[in-house]
């Protein structure tokens, strides 16, 4: 049995397709999400977007300032840490905190807190929602009179591509 069905999450890590329509879907909707907000998508910033896009890996700071050197992007590294900042900031990536690099976020239009689900060889990241507050974790919580706030959650295994 696969850990992740297509119905309960979007598991565009592990099935093989086509990136492109994931960067063209990404950068239409954060472009669309930052006017909205009145944000402004630099150049860099939807560059670092398109990057993480392009992978469903998670990706470290310092290849994401290579590829932009290679870009020919302004090659400090406040530049890299600015637009991940940015990203994370506004939905558009998320921190794997496990791996300390970055993913782009697969469902931003809709608020979620999400999960990881890890592959610890080939490294791709699954994003999924698991609702915990109202699974078994969620009932512990309440049971103990615990407010959960935040819940990070990143489960590291072997993807169906791997195993
Ligand atoms: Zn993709
Ligand atoms: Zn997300
Ligand atoms: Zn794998």
């Amino acid at each position: 049995m696969p850990i992740v069905s297509s119905k309960t999450a979007p598991a565009t890590g592990f099935d093989r397709h086509n990136h492109r329509r994931c960067i063209q879907h990404g950068v239409r909707f954060a472009t669309h999400a930052c006017e909205q907000a009145g944000l402004q998508l630099t150049p860099a910033r939807q560059r670092v977007l398109e990057i993480l896009l392009s992978e469903h890996r998670a990706i470290g700071a310092y290849d994401i300032l290579d590829r932009l050197r290679e870009d020919g992007f302004n090659s400090q590294p406040p530049v890299a840490y600015r637009a991940l900042d940015f990203l994370v900031q506004y939905g558009f990536a998320h921190k794997i905190e496990r791996l300390n690099a970055f993913v782009a976020c697969s469902m931003p239009e809709i608020q979620h807190a999400p999960a990881f689900l890890i592959c610890r060889v080939c490294s791709v990241v699954a994003e999924t929602h698991p609702e915990l507050n109202r699974g078994a974790l969620g009932k512990t919580a309440r049971d103990a009179g615990f407010v959960m706030e935040q819940c990070v959650v990143e489960v590291e295994g072997v993807c169906p591509n791997c195993r």
